[in-house]
Order: C-alpha cells, then structure tokens, then sequence
C-alpha cells in the first residue's frame, strides 16, 4: 500500500485494486504507530477520515470520481477546518474550532480527498525547524545511519514534509511565507512546490505576512504535487490577491521535458561556506537537464544579497499587523486582567511563543513612527530591485536551477540560541517569496550522512507548467528512491 505514489493509488482506487477505506485505514495505522515518535500532527482526525473514505468508496463503486476521490491528505494546522480545530501551532489559537473552511482545504474537498487530520508547524508558520510549535517539535523520520540524533523536519511545514517522508499521508498541504514548502520538502527527502503568489486563495489560511505567504503541496513525487496544486489553485473572489486566471493541467507538464529549455544559474546563490556536496549536486542537477537537452545560462540576481534583511523587515512588520487580532476577546485563548489593557496583555504574553513575540517587537519597531522610512519603506524598496532582477533574468531563461537549502537537516536543538543562524535557512527560498515568483524543491541526492539534498526551480510568474517540466526531468535523473531509514521496510 505504501509503495503508491498519490498518481497510483488513484488509479488503483479507480481500477478497485484497493479500497479508499483500505488506503486510509493503513495511513491511519502509520500515524498511530509513528506519529509518538514524529509528533507530526496535532491533530488526528480517524473517525472523519474513514466516514470521507467511505463516502469516497461509494462514489467509485457508482463510477463517479474528482480528482483526489479517495486520497487521504494531511492539512497542515494554519488551514482553517470546519468544525475541527485549528491551532496554528499556538497556544493562543488552543480552542479555536473554525465555523468554516479554508478554500484550499474546501477545494481539496470538492475533489474527493480524504483529511488524516492536522499537520505540526512552527508557531504562526514562524521558523525554519518546527521547533517553535506550542505542540512540541516534529522529528525529521530520517536520520544519520548509525546516528541517534533527532533531526528537525525543517519548518514552518515540518509536519507536513515529515507526515509525507514516513509514510503517514500521501500528501500534504502547506504554505510557504519564505520558504516553508521548500526547506522542509528538501530536509525530508520529499517534493514541494511554492506557487506564484496569487495561485492559490489565502481565504481562510491564518496569516503570518499577506503580502508573502502561499499554500502549496507537499508531496512524495513531482507529479503527486501536480496533482495536487490542481485542485487548490483557482480563482477566489473572497480573496482579493488571488488571482483570475486559468489553471493549467499541471500533471500534463511533468511530461513535457526540457529540450530547448534555457536555465539560468544565478551567480549571487554560489555563497561561501556552502557544503561541497551542495555544490557537487548542483552541478549534477545542471549536467543531468543540460544532456536533456537544455541550455545552462549564467545569469546574475544582485540583490539576492538583501534578500534575507528586507525579509526580516516586511515578514515582521506584516506579522506584528495581522497578530493583533489575537487579544483575547473575540476568539483563541483569553486571560483574565483587572481591566481591558491587562486582559489583553495577560493573553498575549501566555499565548504567544517566544520567536512570535520576537517577530511582534520587530515589527512594530519597523513600523513605528521615525523608523518606517529608514526600515519599512526602504525594504519595500529593496524588494523592487529583487523583483527586478528576476524579471530581467526571465528576459533570457526559462527557469533558474539553485540548490534548496545551504545544508541538510540539523539537530533539534541546534541554532536555537542565535537566531540570525536559524533565518540563514532560507537565504536561497527568500528571494522567489519577494518576487512572487514559483519555486519547487525537488529531492536530488543524499549527503555522505544519508540525509536528503534538495534542487529548487525557480520559474516565471504563472508559469508553473516549466516549474514542473524541470523538475520533473531532474527528478527522473536523480532517481531518488531512498526511504528513511524508519521505514525502510513499509514498502508493503
Ligand atoms: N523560516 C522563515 C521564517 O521563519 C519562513 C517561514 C515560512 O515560510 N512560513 O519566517
């Protein structure tokens, strides 16, 4: 059962090689067996998936399917679910049951998918390693041979990335804010796709920086994640930044090769101190797409360098504004106070984490009278030329080709006392979240530890169909099969 990709156990649904009920009684029992060690969910939700699945069931029996009929989904908790709670990975949102659901989730839904239950993520999507969460920490499913260090998942979407990498869902949604979608993907071994900002409806997800953040999937394959973006993409009138355009057959892409194809590869990512091994798999990457049949271009992106301080200027500033709907009085956790001003301190300071209210200080700060314009209005700037500079690129490429992440998977624990090492993660994810641009890590190698290496494609607005074509073709050179070592043996 667990060797289907989404792609098979859909056409295994169809052809009732399996059941639905079948399939998502096993993903059920993986997360009950895994999910004490992994903590990748926060929520499970058995009895509601199995009522989907048999409803799933009873439409294939009448011949009738969407295009997730029967495939159990992991949701991560940022979602906003009808009826099941919804925590953000925050104390503040510990009993927040929404009245309503997320148009992404509502979507997934509409197609036929089943919900295993609620992914783990860092507090408000804020952090690079899931451990931030007001749940606790998610544990990567893979690990160093021989070694017994938990590793984190990456983050925010850590629950997601390692639900899918152990086996405890098919796939998963997520958001990425600055890489959330593509850091954990490429810490797990698995695929994720960032669209461009406005692809899909940010109704109904918790914001973190609106202006920024994305859903996307995560899922085992590149095709898996094409599938699945199908569904959660498209036009929403409830959400003003989502864009009215078509949405493209995004499985058909995956087939479409890269002959012809121009990939760029941005100078300003070769940065000092980068694993040799990254490198190494960088240049395989661009070798494989190159005996493809594409042509690798050197192009520059100058100001990749201020992608990562004009980031920490706009994500908090944005953040501090959003954040201060949590007050205690019309929804989340409330503290009682002597009078208003003390209700709403009291709940803040319990609710909300501590790199939370790092991110509330800083904002604010930028924010403030006499600081916006050296701060705030210079980083919206800086954001201009970072844009900028991938339309130019896009001029003469097709795509860019970049490593994910500057290392692999580190120790829980580890960069937590220096936060600037922590925001360091994202120094190659950043730059597409300022641009709006797509951008997909697909797993490409494991390191001489064991541990999964990404390759991130970076893509034109809207041009996700290219985003896929390429990392499909490096997906199907790279071969990359390896399991966990966890579950090395759920092949069955
Ligand atoms: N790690 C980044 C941050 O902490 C990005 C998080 C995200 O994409 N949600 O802000």
């Amino acid at each position: 059962m667990f060797d289907l990709t989404l792609a098979q156990a859909r056409a295994a649904l169809r052809s009732k090689q399996i059941s639905a009920r079948e399939l998502t009684a096993a993903y059920l029992d993986a997360i009950e067996a895994l999910n004490p060690t992994l903590n990748a969910y926060i929520t499970v939700t058995a009895d509601r998936a199995l009522t989907q699945a048999d409803a799933a069931d009873a439409a294939l029996a009448r011949g009738e399917h969407g295009p997730l009929t029967g495939i159990p989904l992991a949701i991560k908790d940022l979602f906003c679910t009808e009826g099941v709670r919804t925590t953000a990975g925050s104390n503040i949102l510990s009993n927040f049951i929404p009245p309503y659901e997320s148009t992404v989730s509502a979507n997934l839904l509409r197609d036929g998918a089943v919900f295993l239950g609620k992914a783990n993520l860092d507090e408000f999507a804020m952090g690079s390693s899931n451990m931030t969460s007001a749940y606790g920490a998610v544990t990567n499913p893979w690990s160093q041979p021989g070694g017994n260090a938990r590793l984190v998942p990456g983050g925010s979407s850590g629950g997601s990335a390692s639900a899918v990498a152990a086996r405890m869902a098919l796939g998963a949604t997520a958001t990425d804010t600055g890489g959330s979608i593509r850091q954990p993907a490429s810490f797990c071994g698995v695929a994720g796709i960032k669209p461009t900002y406005g692809r899909c409806s940010r109704w109904g997800v918790v914001a973190f920086a609106s202006s920024l953040d994305q859903a996307g999937p995560i899922a085992r394959t590149v095709e898996d994640c094409a599938i699945l973006l199908g569904s959660m993409a498209g036009h929403d009138p409830k959400d003003s930044t989502s864009a009215d355009i078509g949405v493209p057959d995004f499985a058909a892409a995956c087939a479409r090769g890269v002959r012809g194809l121009r990939i760029g590869v941005p100078r300003e990512y070769r940065m000092d101190g980068t694993p040799p091994e990254i490198e190494a798999m960088w240049q395989r990457g661009l070798g494989w797409l190159r005996s493809e049949g594409a042509e690798i271009v050197d192009v520059s992106l100058p100001h990749t360098k201020y992608g990562l301080a004009t980031y920490y200027i706009v994500a908090p500033a944005e953040a501090s504004s959003n954040l201060a709907r949590y007050d205690g009085v019309r929804f989340g956790l409330r503290e009682n106070g002597a009078d208003l001003t003390e209700l709403y301190e009291a709940t803040r300071a319990t609710g909300f984490g501590a790199e939370v209210k790092r991110r509330i200080m800083i904002g604010t700060y930028v924010l403030s009278a006499g600081y916006y314009d050296a701060y705030y209005l210079k980083a919206q700037k800086v954001r201009a030329l970072i844009l900028r500079d991938f339309t130019r690129a896009f001029h003469d490429v097709d795509a860019l080709v970049t490593p994910s992440t500057p290392s692999a998977a580190f120790a829980q624990g580890e960069k937590m006392d220096d936060p600037i090492k922590m925001y360091l993660n994202d120094v190659f994810t950043v730059p597409a979240n300022m641009a709006g641009v797509p951008g997909m890590s697909v797993p490409a190698a494991l390191d001489n530890a064991g541990l999964p290496l990404g390759l991130q494609v970076i893509g034109r607005p809207f041009d996700e169909e290219t985003v896929f074509a390429v990392s499909a073709a490096l997906e199907r050179a790279a071969g990359f099969t390896a399991l966990p070592p966890m579950r090395a043996g759920a092949a069955a």
